[in-house]
């Protein structure tokens, strides 16, 4: 570009520092965005894209801008997009410089890193999370701004690492420079696809910065004061999140007060697939969270609820103590619905503190959000008396840490009217009688404005123009309007101002005197009022901590009640949880599907499972049955048990469990290129690895996507190993359609078999839905064909071939002779589908005509029946 201007000329210095974002650029009124950023945001806004220079010859410059007032939809409508948006503001004030206005960058806005309630889904947490390894074990961290909340932790392995980002979903990624690398993105294309992926250079993870930026952030901690000795990794990681706040943020996040530490063995850990396939936070059709685990459980009231309990459910506990301790105070909730009910409708007029606390620590809090935190602490008295009435344990600890923090609720209630306008700048926020100076000047102006009626009402009887009207614009002030006609009755002491078509305006000294008064009142009032918020705002910050500690409490409440509330609705039963190893569940039901089915009945079903002679169950039973909805089930109330919900069945005592495992058929990864066969068995591998005795597997239709042969010595070696490797040996459901593999119950002492109940009826079926004991007898799936509608003629065909392949009929060469029809069928002894070379041996034996055979032929029929050997 030749004739560079030099506005042009700033913006492209700014923009070289903020390459990988779009940059709203401070223009008057106006952020404009020009050239690759304008055609994005232009795209993405549906905005008009003009141009600058549009005649110098290829200069022209692209060119669109958004009105600062209104930017916040666009700013995020581009951040949900996947944008990041600078913002560079004018930080001088124009009328007081000559030439180029100084801008800065005041704040990048990220996917990761919004606190704005219009980027922001209520009952979801917005994670940034940070990434590091050196090859082997991995540093996680995750941070949401809009709350505070702040973990890291550390994970043996890729796998680990994926399933845990999985897991917390965030918004954004930052990962080291490296993983720019196509190779190595593949490994974690499963979470960054999707996602904003943010890079930084290998100088950034350096364990002497990442330290020092920890300690600015906490006070001077360092990682061995916040618990995270020997978790090098999860440092660095943590380091990356602080980098990416003081570039963004310009390092602004005081309510960020602390950094935890968790483990992966604090929790029962759920991997991606068996997430996936439990539908415990989204459906696997749509995606959507309404017929999900979720769904079903969240009778929560408040915001923070909301996502407090999709974290316990992410989160199940491992330790008995803490799962006891909140299966009592869900105990207590239901068996007080009175007092149940008070709380949760106290809690619905709460806002969501902890972003309510976010927006008022980066100084982003409107007098509207002030008076929302007001309301909402005034109703925590109320609510710890009736916590109160309910009184031990957790809801005891609870009720202690819930701080209703009046002070703030008085100065709040005190110093800001109860319904204040959104824009901070114009006045009418401050309440009156807060502050004596504001008072005066109030009262002054108000005084100013009778003045001004009582001087019309003068200057018209003192004139005779009774049309005299004292009026107000923002270019001359006070004036004194009067029409053509009756200027000639104005007195002396009139100057004029302005000259209109059919009217003359003036002024007169005592007039510009009280203007004056009443004009400058005005400006010193919205300073004033500007000043006496921030105070206030500022005091709210200063007690962030109190107020996200509280809120926190507020939130497990509301869990708790949730919990208490569906336990209530649904006929819930507490269940036992114990160190030991059996799990059994009483007339268990699926929660989510028993839901749906309002009318219909679902039947519930019994489970014994344990580590000794009930440690492998395999179910078989026709498909439709009712095998993934049981074993789902099982899956489903260990981990309620384990949040420290309570689970629909009439009685259950569940062992704590480490691990939930599952393979479930319909799992189809097709989109990230693997075949449906390549994924079960990928998901099969890392089950046979990861599980162990206190791990539960859910098995369902191993080996589906192969040959028939393939696909039950897979089935069968996988259940085997289940069994014997005495250091995988997981409870395990094996729901199979194989019906051979009921055979394993007779070697194995630890492997029984159930079956899902089916009544046949005229060559059709009925289901059920009852578990019995037994193995089933045969696959019905022809009767399930039927049933689906399948022509009569390919169900006939169908039932031939089976016929055949059930009496193991073979060709010479080993074939099974499964297309030969009715008519030449020899009669035959029932052979399984295991018929191996003895079969075919007597087979061929069977078919020899002894009494026409040469001698030459017997020779060489023996010839041939040695070979078969
Ligand atoms: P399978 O895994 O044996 O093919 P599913 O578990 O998918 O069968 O169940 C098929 C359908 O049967 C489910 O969609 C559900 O609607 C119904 N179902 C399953 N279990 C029950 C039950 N215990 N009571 C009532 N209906 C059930």
């Amino acid at each position: 570009m030749s004739e560079i201007t030099p506005m042009m000329r700033q913006y492209l210095e700014i923009k070289a520092d903020y390459p990988d974002t779009i940059l709203f650029f401070r223009l008057g009124d106006f952020y404009e965005m020009f050239l690759d950023d304008a055609v994005k945001a232009s795209r993405i806004l549906g905005i008009t894209l003009t141009s600058r220079n549009k005649n110098a010859d290829g200069n022209e410059v692209p060119l669109c801008g958004i009105p600062y007032h209104s930017s916040a939809p666009y700013l995020a409508k581009l951040v949900e997009a996947g944008e990041k948006v600078a913002i560079c503001e004018q930080v001088e004030d124009p009328k007081l410089v000559k030439g180029i206005v100084k801008r800065e960058v005041v704040k990048v806005v990220t996917p990761g890193l919004v606190i704005d309630d219009a980027s922001l889904s209520p009952k979801e947490n917005n994670y940034l999370l940070a990434l590091f390894t050196d090859g082997g074990r991995w540093g996680l961290s995750y941070l949401d701004l809009s709350t505070g909340e702040f973990r890291v932790t550390e994970l043996a392995d890729l796998q680990a690492a994926v399933a845990e980002t999985a897991c917390i979903a965030p918004r954004e990624i930052i990962l080291p420079a490296a993983f720019r690398d196509p190779a190595q993105a593949k490994a974690l294309a499963a979470v960054t696809s999707d996602r904003t992926v943010t890079y930084f250079e290998e100088w950034v993870y350096d364990a002497d910065y990442c330290k020092r930026l920890i300690g600015n952030q906490f006070n001077g901690a360092t990682p061995a004061t916040l618990g995270c000795d020997g978790l090098p990794f999860a440092v660095l990681a943590a380091g990356a999140v602080l980098h990416y706040l003081l570039e963004t943020q310009k390092g602004q996040a005081p309510h960020v007060t602390s950094l935890t530490p968790y483990a992966q063995t604090e929790h029962l850990v759920l991997d991606e697939s068996t997430r996936r396939n439990l539908e415990l936070t989204a459906t696997i059709a749509d995606g959507k969270r309404k017929g999900s685990l979720l769904g079903l459980m969240d009778r929560t009231v408040t915001a923070m609820g909301g996502r407090k309990l999709r974290q316990w459910i992410n989160y199940p506990l491992m330790d008995q103590k803490r799962i006891v301790e909140r299966q009592d105070a869900v105990e207590a909730l239901m068996r007080d619905p009175g007092v149940r009910t008070e709380i949760r409708a106290l809690l619905s007029g709460v806002y969501d503190l902890e972003r309510l606390n976010g927006r008022i620590s980066l100084a982003s809090a409107s007098a509207k959000d002030l008076v929302a935190l007001k309301g909402s602490l005034s109703r925590i008295p109320a609510i710890k008396e009736q916590v109160s009435l309910l009184g031990s344990g957790l809801l005891a600890d609870l009720d202690g840490g819930i701080d209703p923090l009046e002070e703030i609720r008085d100065l709040i209630a005190a110093a800001i009217v109860e319904d204040p306008p959104f824009v901070l700048r114009d006045g009418g926020i401050i309440a009156d009688g807060y502050d004596p100076e504001l008072d005066e000047l109030r009262s002054i102006s108000r005084e100013g404005k009778g003045f001004i009626a009582r001087l019309e009402a003068q200057e018209k009887a003192r004139t005779g123009i009774s049309s005299l009207k004292i009026r107000y614009n923002k270019v001359f002030g006070y004036y004194i309007e009067v029409t053509k006609a009756n200027v000639a009755m104005i007195p002396e002491d009139y100057i004029r101002r302005q000259t209109l078509a059919n009217a003359e305006r003036y002024v007169t000294p005592e007039l510009k005197e009280y203007e004056e008064k009443v004009l400058g009142a005005e400006d010193r009032i919205r300073e004033i009022e500007f000043s006496l918020f921030q105070k206030v705002r500022e005091a709210a910050a200063a007690e962030g901590e109190r107020i996200a500690r509280s809120a926190d409490r507020l939130a497990t409440l509301d869990v708790l009640a949730s919990l208490a509330e569906l336990a209530h609705d649904r006929a819930y039963c507490r269940p036992e949880i114990h160190e030991g190893d059996e799990l059994s569940i009483t007339e268990g039901r699926h929660p989510v599907i028993e839901e749906i089915y309002a009318t219909e009945r679902f039947v519930p079903n019994d489970t014994l499972l344990d580590n000794g002679e009930n440690q492998l169950v395999i179910i078989t039973g026709p498909n439709m049955a009712g095998k993934s909805t049981f074993m789902r089930q099982v899956a489903l109330i260990t981990l309620m048990a384990q949040m420290g919900s309570f689970v629909p069945a009439s009685q259950a005592r569940i062992p704590l469990v480490d691990r939930i495992f599952t393979r479930v058929g319909a799992s189809d990864n097709l989109a990230r290129g693997q075949s449906t066969f390549m994924v079960e068995m990928m998901e099969s591998a890392a089950i046979l690895r990861g599980a162990t005795p206190k791990s539960l597997v859910v098995l369902d239709e191993i080996g589906r996507g192969t040959s028939t042969f393939d696909g039950v010595s897979i089935a069968w070696a996988v259940a085997e190993f289940l069994h014997d490797n005495k250091l995988h040996a997981a409870k395990t459901l094996f729901a199979t359609h194989y019906h051979e593999l009921t055979e394993l119950a007779v070697t194995r002492p630890g492997v029984k078999n159930f079956n899902i109940a089916v009544r046949e009826w005229n060559d059709r079926i009925i289901f059920l839905r009852k578990i019995v004991p037994g193995g089933a007898s045969h696959s019905y799936g022809i009767q399930v064909a039927r049933l689906a509608g399948l022509p009569v003629e390919v169900i006939d065909r169908a039932k031939e071939i089976l016929l055949n392949l059930e009496k193991g009929e073979y060709s010479e060469g080993g074939v099974p002779r499964i297309s030969r029809g009715k008519k030449a069928q020899a009669p035959s002894p029932q052979l399984s589908l295991f018929a191996g070379d003895d079969d075919q041996i007597r087979q061929r034996l069977r078919d020899i005509e002894v009494s026409t055979l040469t001698p030459l032929e017997a020779l060489n029929v023996l010839d041939q029946l040695k070979r078969m050997l």
